[in-house]
């Protein structure tokens, strides 16, 4: 397996950042051909999800309503103060599997992978595993 670390700044609290044309250079790059991608994201309060690319509404609309279900400021218990973020990267993932076929990733027309921050902003980090078959 090949494995590679991306960084990606986040630059809000919470954020959908379209890393797709990054995460398809890195495959180019390996010169695999076929095989089989994992998107591992090392944090707690973040995650990774593939949804529409197109029209940019779309992630707005998953953000405002992750927002609406688990609100800021609640009756948690964590101390940190975060909850609500370490509970959305719990439903949203941390991690996402991809097909590579013929050098070519396989998304649908309309699919994009998104990196999901939700409690920045920072430097976080995506792991990328590329296994060829
Ligand atoms: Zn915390």
């Amino acid at each position: 397996m090949h494995l590679v670390q991306l960084d990606v700044p986040t630059r809000k609290k919470e954020q959908f950042i379209d890393i797709t044309a990054q995460v398809a250079r890195l495959v180019k790059e390996t010169g695999f051909k076929n095989g089989f991608i994992t998107l591992f994201v090392p944090h707690t309060t973040a995650a990774v999800t593939i949804n529409e690319s197109a029209d940019p509404a779309v992630v707005e609309d998953i953000i405002s309503v992750l927002h609406r279900l688990i609100p800021q400021h609640g009756e948690y218990h964590h101390h940190e103060g975060n909850s609500a973020a370490h509970i959305k990267s719990s439903l949203v993932g941390c991690s996402q599997e991809l097909l590579l076929k013929d050098g070519v990733l396989l998304l649908g027309t309309w699919q994009g992978i998104f990196f999901c921050e939700f409690d920045g902003p920072r430097t976080r980090k995506l792991l990328v595993g590329i296994a060829p078959c």
